[in-house]
């Protein structure tokens, strides 16, 4: 096997054969046993800027390091592998991961339809930066495929959406999305940071392109900035490779070494998150302080059947409706004890936030409430702690 990686194009992944967690622990470290090798069994840290080359005209494997690192490798063959894909690229972030398919599939005058409950920091690269550079963007309801096929212009070149979104966790039809995208030609894009590659695999479902914030759950212990894109199409991955390297938003080597650490863990995290996030959902469904409570994992969640057909799993987010006032939820999240404060998601520590106050102030209120963001909404990450101590904080701090 160590042979066979050495001599794999670089972030391209081996077939997917084996399970889920053992691609996890495996793919992309796969131990180096040939004569003169160490064999470490994790993948090592290469910090060398440049590589030496016995001849000018015989540059080696390796030239600069912006071009191409091994560790950063490793973690795209294995990201590659996790999400049923033949390629993967490593950014420095979600959002340089964004910028860079931007910058390799659009031109001036192109036309994209995005789901209007998207990421701020990818409306915002949207309306505030690619639009000085001609591209346009209109904003639709793609829960379902009606409303982006209605959408769609003869200048559309890409369909962006997001599936659970944040912080409503409204579900996109990915696999009748996509029959829209290939009728017409053009490039389905699914950002996957919420469920991560262990519950949904967009690329299965006919997504074209899978965006991670690798800062999230694929990272997972809160302590890397990063993001990655998937792809099967050799086109697209050349176009990519050529914009990962003339851009140069890369991932570094210690930050990808970071990551394929915390993949290893990814199947066991994932399922800790949902069932903690289980736990707490049912906890505040019945709670009287509770007005609404939006997972995808509950049967009154508008779009339950949808997420069980397209996903295995609903992911550790949730959101939910405090009765009262912005200071009675001040005071509500400023009581918990377990529970952290802060903004992000995805790490073993529980994170809650208040969205109106904090990730989405930036909207007006009546935008903010027009799509369902009321002053109240709470959105919490469930983290992998005990649920009974999670759901025993909440219950404190709501008394
Ligand atoms: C955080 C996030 C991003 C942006 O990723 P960064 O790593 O912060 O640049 C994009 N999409 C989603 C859904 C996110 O949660």
């Amino acid at each position: 096997m160590a042979q066979e990686s050495q001599h794999r194009q670089p972030g391209s992944a081996p077939a997917p054969t084996l399970g889920f967690a053992t691609r996890a622990v495996h793919a992309g470290e796969e131990a180096d046993l040939r004569e003169g090798a160490t064999g470490d069994v994790v993948a090592a840290i290469h910090l060398a800027t440049t590589y030496a080359r016995k001849e000018v005209a015989l540059p080696g494997r390796y030239e600069y390091v912006r071009s191409q690192n091994p560790t950063r490798e490793a973690l795209e063959v294995k990201l590659a592998a996790l999400e049923n894909a033949r390629y993967g690229l490593a950014f420095s972030s979600g959002l340089a991961a964004e910028t860079t398919l931007l910058l390799a599939t659009l031109k001036a005058g192109d036309h994209i339809v995005a789901f209007d409950d998207l990421y701020g920091g990818t409306k915002r690269l949207f309306e505030q930066v690619f639009v000085s550079f001609g591209v346009e963007v209109s904003y639709v309801d793609a829960t379902g495929a009606l409303p982006v096929e209605r959408a769609l212009r003869p200048s559309t070149k890409m369909v962006w959406v997001e599936s659970p979104t944040n912080p409503l966790l409204k579900l996109s039809d990915i696999r009748a999305i996509a029959q829209v995208t290939r009728r017409n030609g053009l490039i389905l894009v699914v950002d996957n940071t919420f469920l991560s590659p262990y519950f949904q695999k967009p690329l299965d479902l006919g997504a074209d392109v899978v965006v991670h914030s690798v800062t999230k759950y694929i990272g997972g212990h809160s302590d890397v900035l990063g993001g990655a894109l998937l792809v099967n199409s050799e086109q697209h991955y050349e176009k990519l490779q050529y914009l990962q390297n003339s851009a140069g938003a890369v991932l570094s080597p210690f930050d990808s070494y970071l990551t394929l650490r915390g993949l290893k863990t990814l199947a066991l995290r994932m399922e800790r998150h949902q069932q903690n996030a289980l736990a707490i959902a049912h906890f505040l469904e019945k709670h009287p302080k509770v007005s609404r409570v939006l997972y995808p994992g509950l049967e009154s969640h508008p779009q339950h059947e949808l997420a069980k057909a397209q996903a295995s799993g609903f992911g550790g987010v949730l959101s939910f409706d405090l009765k009262g006032t912005v200071p009675d939820a001040e005071n509500f999240l400023e009581r918990l004890q377990v529970f952290t404060l802060a903004e992000s998601l995805g790490g073993v520590e529980s994170l809650i936030e208040l969205p109106s106050q904090m990730t989405h102030a930036s909207l007006e209120k009546a935008a903010r409430e027009k799509i369902g963001i009321t002053d109240t909404l709470i959105r919490l990450s469930a983290g992998i702690e005990d649920a009974a101590d999670l759901v025993a904080d909440l219950e404190q701090a709501l008394a």
